[in-house]
């Protein structure tokens, strides 16, 4: 286990993160003593060898979607099998049939299949759950977005990333939901929240899972 400290400028407290790779980044405002810093981190010792340790789970239990041998679809475990000369992708009984094309790597032939994946079902659900909400955005679109799985902003568009079609059903929802009820409200605030978890009751659980699935934003890249 690596332990980085990194000084900036922006923050006011300690934080401390575990990477996905399993080390420990330990972010602090410039020039505190550093003294404070590693009576922080000794005390905050129990939990960061809890969450290294889930860290670690996750990474097995999902070894085989980063290493393309597999991936998720609603949440589910594919085996992919890369074809040369196949035509199209194709999901036959729990195999996915994937083309070899134009020299394509199976990273980048998942990545497309994906997002034309997500673009079938991301639209679908939220229209479903617009009329639930009762808002609608002008605009839906779909990509493969580097940091997030969703915006909404003022102009009522919405962007969702493709990996969350990767996501069980129930947290794609929640997705979903989240920023459909951005149309009511912009932000985080305590109105916000108390919409969502109208139609999303879980909405604090599905947080909380969507957490082990932190992996997927960064999957392609
Ligand atoms: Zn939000």
């Amino acid at each position: 286990m690596n332990v980085y400290y990194v000084p900036s400028e922006k923050r006011r407290s300690i934080r401390i993160e575990i990477t996905y790779a399993g080390d420990v980044k330990v972010s602090y405002p410039q020039g505190i003593d550093i003294k404070k810093v590693d009576d922080f981190v000794r005390e905050k010792s129990k939990w960061i060898s809890e969450k290294v340790a889930q860290v670690s789970a996750s990474r097995n239990e999902f070894a085989d979607i980063i290493s393309f041998q597999k991936t998720l679809l609603l949440g589910k475990k594919v085996n992919i099998v890369f074809t040369p000369g196949l035509k199209r992708a194709e999901l036959q009984s729990g195999v996915l049939f994937l083309p070899q094309k134009n020299k394509e790597n199976v990273k980048e032939a998942t990545k497309k299949f994906v997002l034309n994946f997500a673009k079938e079902v991301l639209p679908q659900c939220t229209a479903y759950f617009a009329e639930k909400v009762g808002k609608c955005p002008v605009k839906i679109s779909v990509s493969h977005l580097k940091s997030k799985w969703g915006s909404c902003n003022a102009n009522r568009e919405i962007k969702l990333n493709a990996k969350t079609a990767m996501l069980p059903r129930e947290l794609m929802e929640y997705i979903v939901i989240h920023e459909l009820c951005h149309l009511f409200e912009l932000n985080h605030s305590q109105i916000f929240w108390k919409k969502v978890i109208q139609f999303c009751p879980n909405a604090d659980l599905m947080r909380k899972r969507l957490k082990n699935y932190s992996f997927l934003i960064n999957l392609f890249d």
